[in-house]
């Protein structure tokens, strides 16, 4: 089964394409991680859109479905993924549905997480990460059982996001509204579209969308 998260910037989608990972062995593909590893790495693509993503802008939809698409033929795909962060624009949708099906896959669930801006300005400024395993974590909402150790790999080191300010949220949210919300009808129209209420508990987001994934 092959499932988009899609949702504004602190949405919950990294949170959930986490828990979806490991209860049930799917892969998440986030494109902003694919980028920030590119950007850690001092690659070419990453000298490319390292400015473009600390102001909260988009990286072109070319460069965007070429790594998507080289990373969708790898064989760990088959399991079944989950898209984090991509489509973004009605160019990514298409082109993404067109690469599933030259590889005989589809899409079966988009789920839309909804959560008030406030809320999300709120959960990005206080967003932080395993600088060593990735799990994510919140100042407020998501903190560590044992202060400044994380719970699954005991590592002591933490990671903030350069973008994740209150000045480039503001960009990266009028981008959602903008160049991404868009897409919303035209999953709407293939009768995959399903929305989930992003502002309630992790654990309850994650049943609402479990029952979208059983059928329900
Ligand atoms: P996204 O991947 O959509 O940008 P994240 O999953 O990184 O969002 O979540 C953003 C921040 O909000 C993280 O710090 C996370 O711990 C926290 N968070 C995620 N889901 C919830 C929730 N349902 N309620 C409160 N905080 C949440
Ligand atoms: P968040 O879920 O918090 O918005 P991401 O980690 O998904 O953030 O993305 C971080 C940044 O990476 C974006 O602001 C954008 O610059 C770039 N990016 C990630 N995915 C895409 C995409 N599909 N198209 C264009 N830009 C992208
Ligand atoms: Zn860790």
């Amino acid at each position: 089964m092959n499932i988009i998260l899609l949702g504004p910037p602190g949405a919950g989608k990294g949170t959930q394409a986490k828990i979806l990972e490991r209860k049930y062995g799917m892969i998440q593909l986030s494109t902003g991680d694919m980028l920030r590893a590119a950007v850690a790495a001092g690659t070419p693509l990453g000298r490319k859109v390292k400015e473009l993503m600390d102001s909260g802008g988009l990286v072109s939809d070319d460069i965007m479905i070429s790594l998507i698409g080289e990373r969708i033929s790898q064989p760990d795909c088959a399991r079944g993924c989950i898209l984090d962060g991509f489509p973004r624009t009605t160019a990514q949708a298409e082109a993404l549905d067109k690469m599933l099906a030259e590889r005989g896959l589809k899409i079966d669930h988009v789920i839309e997480m909804k959560v008030d801006e406030d809320a999300l300005v709120k959960r990005i400024t206080g967003r932080y990460t395993c600088a060593k395993c990735g799990e994510g974590y919140h100042d407020e909402f998501k903190r560590p059982k044992k202060e400044g150790v994380c719970d699954v790999c005991g590592s002591t080191e933490f990671v903030r996001r350069p973008d994740d300010n209150p000045e480039t949220v503001k960009a990266r949210l009028a981008a959602y509204r903008e160049q991404t919300a868009p897409i919303l009808p035209f999953y709407r129209e293939k009768g995959i579209l399903r929305t989930v209420d992003g502002m309630a508990s992790m654990e309850e987001v994650s049943r609402q969308i479990e029952a979208v994934l059983n059928g329900n």
